[in-house]
């Protein structure tokens, strides 16, 4: 069974019996826990990250907007191949930017 991980949002495989895990890993659940503690110590309402990640986020979106641009290029010029490495270049780019807050009500 296919399951998202509250914390990091990626997809994990899950084949037990019971409860399914609501985290990939157990140091997920830890983090989660302390993000939400931290946020109720700030007392801030919604997710907190820092600036560094932010920007690596915004970097990696600005990436893929880019390679939308190439891709819709590579199709008119007959690359499919071409469209889809840029985009798939830029997507696990993105994917490996998703910041992990540092504080969360969520
Ligand atoms: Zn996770």
């Amino acid at each position: 069974m296919k399951r998202q991980c509250a914390w990091c949002g990626r997809s994990f495989e899950w084949e037990g019996v019971g409860r399914p895990p609501k985290y990939c890993r157990r140091s997920h659940r830890q983090r989660h826990y302390e993000a939400r503690k931290e946020a109720e110590r700030l007392g801030i309402g919604g997710v907190l990250v820092t600036d560094h990640a932010w920007q690596q986020l915004r970097d990696a979106a600005y990436r893929l907007e880019a390679s939308v641009g190439d891709a819709e290029v590579d199709l008119a010029d007959d690359d499919p191949v071409g469209a889809a490495e840029g985009l798939l270049d830029a997507a696990r780019t993105l994917l490996g930017a998703l910041p992990e807050p540092v504080a969360t009500t969520e």
